[in-house]
Order: C-alpha cells, then structure tokens, then sequence
C-alpha cells in the first residue's frame, strides 16, 4: 500500500501523486456506503496495479473541507486585492478574511496590480497594509509587469498546498501565469471576466509550483458565511480574538453588552474603525440568515 495526495478528479478517476509519480485510480472502499467522496487535496491510501494505474482504499483525516470549490486541506489563500480595476475594498478583504480564519488556513494577502497606482493611491494603500500587517497578517505587493514582485510571492507557495482568492479580474490568473508560464492560464479583460459562468464548469486540479501546490481554480466563490456562527465571529478576527476574555461577559458578542473590552478598544483608537464595523456587519447578516431558515 502506497500514500498520496489526489491532485486532480475527473470522470470517476482520481490521479494521486507521490514521489513516484501520479496514478490513475479507481476508488474502491466503499465510498458511496461510507457517505465519504474523495476530494483533490486528499491524502489517500492506495494500491498501485502496476506505474501507472490503482485504486484508492482509504481516505485520511481531512484538516479542512472547501466546498465551493471542493477541496480538501487546504493550508494558505492568497488573497488576491488589486490596488486598482477593481479598487481595493476592505469590506470584502475582510469578508475573504473571516471565512480563511474559519477553516483554519493561513492567508497571504497579495495587493495586485501595484504598477496603477499614482502617489496619492499609493499612500493609501500603505496605509491599509499597516494595519493589517498589524494584525500578524502577511502582506505582498505585486504586478505582473515588474518581475521581482513576482519573486517575493514566491516563496509563500513553497511546500505547502495553497488557493489563489479574490474578486473576478484581479489577476489571478496573470499571477500564476507569471509563476509559471507553461501554465498559459486564460485571462480576461475586466470588462470580460465580470460576466457570468467563467468558473462554472471548471474541477480543480492542484498544479506544482515551488514544491507545493496550487489549485487553478479560485478558492472562496461563495462567500455567504454558511457554517459561521455569529457567536464565533469573533474569533475570526485576531484583534478581537486577543481581548474576548477581557470583556464582563462570557459569550460577549461585542454589539452592545456593557464592559465590552472589544468597544472599548475602538474608542480607544487600538482596534481599527472600519474592522469594528465590518464585524457588526457580518454578525447582523449572519444573525439575518439565520431568522431566514
Ligand atoms: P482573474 O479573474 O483574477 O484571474 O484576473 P485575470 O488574471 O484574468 O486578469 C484580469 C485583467 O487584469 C487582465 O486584463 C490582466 O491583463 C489584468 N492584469 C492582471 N495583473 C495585472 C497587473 O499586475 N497589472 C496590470 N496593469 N494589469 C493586470
Ligand atoms: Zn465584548
């Protein structure tokens, strides 16, 4: 019996690769039974018939589960935000936040297109970055059209098994395609790429890059904070996360309870304005979902 991790699904097959090679696996252990279905990013046991052929006997634990698209441990997104076309939002950089913090993954976050921005744009986003650099979050700056941006992404994708995110026509593509150019990734005009359906029929596949993965499908494409609690909100924000014990009351939700260390924080100017009110935000429309059911 051999190990591997299922780079790509298609047509009942699974293509699990190890240091010997990838092979093109039936499944067979009972899966439909067992209510399990085998996701790229997961690392099976299989049984090789010979080089090239096999079949997967067992699925292992899973650190975390995407669903749209799926796939299976996932440790690093790099959230992908042009500086400008589209301008940057914090709003949604930390909407991409929360739901990385809630499955458990590493984000990267990777400002695109930095070769647009004139000075006063610039300043801006310096601004943006410090704080968020603040909260113990990476972050890089890049451009397709200066190289060594591209080099300083690099290393982030190194052993590890990561998902480019972000809105549509952001650069994720021209990203990858900068990081590896055999890949000739399509990529689409922002005018283009805002219609619908580019995604849809796309399965995931990891690609190598810098001895680890990439998957060539963007992670997050749905961002409805389905399976977040409000109660656990919070946590998805490390400046809040830091201070949940401080507050008077167990299970403080930060909107309006009287000792909140978490309000108190923001009035005194240490925990930013904007990521307080994207908090009350995201808890009012997850406590709204919920009523909807
Ligand atoms: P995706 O939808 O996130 O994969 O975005 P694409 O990679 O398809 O890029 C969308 C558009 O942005 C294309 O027209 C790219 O040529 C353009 N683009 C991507 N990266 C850069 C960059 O670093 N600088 C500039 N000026 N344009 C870029
Ligand atoms: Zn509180």
């Amino acid at each position: 019996m051999a190990q591997g991790r299922i780079v790509k699904a298609l047509s009942g097959f699974y293509y699990v690769e190890n240091e010997d090679g990838i092979f093109q696996c039936r499944g067979r252990g009972n899966f439909r039974k067992r209510k399990i279905t085998p996701l790229v990013g997961d690392t099976v046991e299989f049984e090789a018939e010979n080089k090239t052929d096999g079949y997967v006997l067992e699925v292992m634990e899973r650190k975390n589960e995407l669903i749209r698209p799926p796939i299976a441990n996932v440790e690093q997104a790099i959230l992908v935000f042009s500086t400008e076309e589209p301008s940057f939002s914090s709003l949604l950089l930390d909407k991409f936040l929360v739901h990385v913090e809630a499955n458990d993954i590493e984000p990267v976050i990777c400002l695109s297109k930095i070769d647009l921005l004139d000075e006063v744009k610039e300043a801006e986003i310096q601004r943006a970055e410090k704080i968020y650099q603040k909260l113990g979050y990476e972050v890089v700056n890049t451009s397709i059209y200066l190289e060594e941006t591209i080099e300083t992404l690099r290393p982030y994708l190194k052993d590890r098994v990561s998902v480019f995110a972000g809105q549509s026509g952001v650069g994720k593509s021209s990203l990858l395609n900068a990081l590896r150019p055999e890949l000739n990734l399509e990529t689409k005009p922002i005018s283009k790429s805002l219609g619908r359906g580019k995604h849809t029929t796309r399965h995931v596949e990891l690609i190598p890059v810098e001895s680890g993965y990439v998957a060539d499908t963007p992670g997050f494409s749905s961002l409805d904070f389905h399976g977040i609690e409000a109660e656990e909100l919070s946590y998805c924000f490390p400046e809040m996360r830091s201070r949940v014990n401080d507050c008077k009351f167990r299970g403080c939700t930060h909107i309006n309870e009287p000792s909140c260390s978490v309000r108190e924080a923001v009035k005194e100017g240490e925990i930013a304005d904007f990521r307080y009110e994207h908090y009350s935000q995201f808890f009012e429309e997850i406590k709204s979902q919920k009523r909807r059911y």
